[in-house]
């Protein structure tokens, strides 16, 4: 993975590809092997062209890309279309196995044994909602399966080493802040955490490049307006003058313009919203995406207010691990639960992906957001700007950007910087945010509703419950459910 990150590079494409591909080899095997056990014979299958994915293959075993697809026919015929052709051909044509073929086989193995087993619970997704719950199960004594259908545990949170040797976060920041000391302490268990309070600055016009505080407080407006307010009274007396009344917050911009009126809204508002929401203006967004930003009088400039502000020491992904370690649990990763789902069994499932995939789109998709992001690294760079990250709401295509140096702390004689360009959801895109808007919620409920059919099924996370939710939420509605659903097992068994 490592490898493939490079200077400017779309590390979220080029992972994406990466691991479509590697599922593609997977699942071309698994469809060979759940043949095979229905003794359908050995059947000569093989993928469609427009599945096959050309970049893949060329990297895997060296072939042209434009003789790739023949090639894997080719040899397919030759070797009889045996359900591992895929391994005999890389045996075949590299001398040796690659790594991605050894996990391919590997993991095709442990398939097969998970396919064997009824398993207590499945989680699928191994992200924040996902990993805290298995773990909760597993620590009561149940037996878990945790599948998540990228090639790492984290969901969102993943980070790993970049080609410098930066510690990054692949799908984007992400800082740790929490108020929950029950979150705090589960969490705990699996990290020690590094004191973090992160800063934001915002560039309202590049032409003359200054950056002013996010959220707003007295420092911005002193600084944007040269003026000299001295106090919070003086502050709110200012912010009252300005302030936009309103007797009813229907929408986002009724929550910025009853707080800081129009020309604050406009300047560090009402751009970043149509870049970050695909044209969608503030009145189209529910209040709680604008009510994350709070305004204040004091000059406390930290992004966030909570009482713990800190990052996991070693990194989330080694948090997750060691989250995941445990003998109750197995994780299989690379796989989507999806379309394995009729070859598992299991007594009670838990799904952390996104609930309208869950539902094959029935109702139509919910609307989600997504992200392009964009590394950059900067050699014999200690910093490249005075905070975490710098917003861009008037300039730019992208929103913000990140330098993960500010994050996590690491030393190191360069720097790696992420901007985010806001994208729709498409074959490269996954969800990233649900869309909080008032249209939106007919569809939600009908999928709500089909949800709570589902007894056999908990949807938690993010994508599944349709919530903008932070990483401590999603862990603090995690510990519950699982709380829940334990209860509910054992009143059941006390029962019978
Ligand atoms: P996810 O992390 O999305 O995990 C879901 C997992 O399920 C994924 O790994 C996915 O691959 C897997 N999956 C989905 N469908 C299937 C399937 N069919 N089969 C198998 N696996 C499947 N929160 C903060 O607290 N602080 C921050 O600074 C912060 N910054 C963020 C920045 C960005 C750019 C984004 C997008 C989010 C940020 N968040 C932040 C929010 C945070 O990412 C989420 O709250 C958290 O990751 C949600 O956890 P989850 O387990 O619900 O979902
Ligand atoms: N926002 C904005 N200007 C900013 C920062 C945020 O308009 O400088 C708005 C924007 O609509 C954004 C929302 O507030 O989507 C929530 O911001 P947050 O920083 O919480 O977004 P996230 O970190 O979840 O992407």
């Amino acid at each position: 993975m490592r490898s493939l990150l490079t200077k400017g590079s779309d590390v979220s494409s080029v992972n994406h590809r990466f691991y479509l591909g590697l599922r593609q080899i997977i699942q071309a095997t698994f469809k060979y092997f759940i043949i095979a056990t229905l003794h359908y014979g050995w059947a000569a299958e093989t993928l469609a062209e427009s599945f096959f994915d050309k970049d893949f293959y060329h990297k895997a075993y060296g072939i042209p890309k434009e003789q790739a697809y023949d090639h894997y026919n080719q040899k397919g015929a030759q070797l009889g279309n045996r359900p591992n052709h895929w391994l005999d051909i890389s045996a075949e044509t590299t001398g040796a196995e690659t790594p991605l073929l050894q996990y391919a086989r590997q993991s095709t193995q442990k398939l097969e044994q998970v396919c064997a087993k009824a398993w207590d619970f499945i989680v699928a997704g191994a992200g924040f909602a996902g990993s805290t719950v298995a773990r909760h199960f597993a620590d009561a004594g149940y037996s878990v399966l945790v599948i998540d259908k990228r090639p790492y545990v984290g969901g969102n949170a993943h980070d790993l080493y970049d080609e410098h040797g930066v510690l990054i976060h692949l799908h984007g920041p992400h800082i740790f802040h929490t108020n929950s000391k029950d979150v705090l302490e589960f969490l705990s268990r699996f990290t020690t955490w590094r004191f973090y309070e992160h800063r934001v600055r915002s560039v309202v016009d590049i032409a003359d490049g200054k950056t002013y505080p996010m959220p707003i407080n007295r420092t911005t407006l002193n600084e944007l307006y040269g003026l000299d307010l001295k106090t919070p009274e003086e502050c709110q007396e200012y912010l009252d003058s300005v302030k936009v009344p309103c007797t009813e917050i229907r929408n986002s911009e009724d929550v910025v313009l009853s707080l800081v009126g129009s020309d604050l809204c406009d300047k560090f508002f009402r751009n970043y919203t149509a870049k970050q929401w695909g044209g969608l203006d503030l009145k189209d967004l529910s209040p709680e995406v604008l009510r994350r930003i709070p305004t204040r009088t004091n000059t406390d400039d930290r992004y966030f207010a909570d009482t713990y502000q800190m990052m996991p020491a070693d990194g989330y992904t080694a948090m997750f691990k060691r989250m995941l370690d445990h003998p109750g649990i197995t994780t299989l990763c690379g796989y989507d639960y999806l379309s394995v789902q009729n070859s598992l069994s299991c007594g009670h499932l838990i799904f952390t992906g996104a609930i309208d995939s869950f539902f094959n789109y029935q109702f139509g998709p919910l609307p989600y957001r997504s992200l392009r992001f964009e590394f950059e690294h900067l050699p014999e760079t200690s910093h490249y700007q005075e905070v975490g990250t710098v917003n861009y709401p008037n300039n730019y295509d992208f929103t913000r950007i990140t330098e993960f140096k500010h994050l996590t702390g690491q030393v190191h004689a360069g720097t790696t910087l992420l901007r985010e360009y806001p994208t729709d959801v498409n074959a490269e895109r996954e969800p990233l945010y649900p869309v909080l808007s008032a249209e939106n919620n007919e569809a939600l409920q009908r999928y709500q509703v089909l949800a709570v059919s589902r007894e056999d099924v908990t949807f938690i996370g993010r994508l599944a419950e349709f919530k903008y939710y932070n990483m401590d939420q999603v862990t603090d509605a995690a510990l519950r459910k699982a709380g829940e659903i334990l209860q509910k097992k054992k009143k059941i068994t006390e029962e019978v």
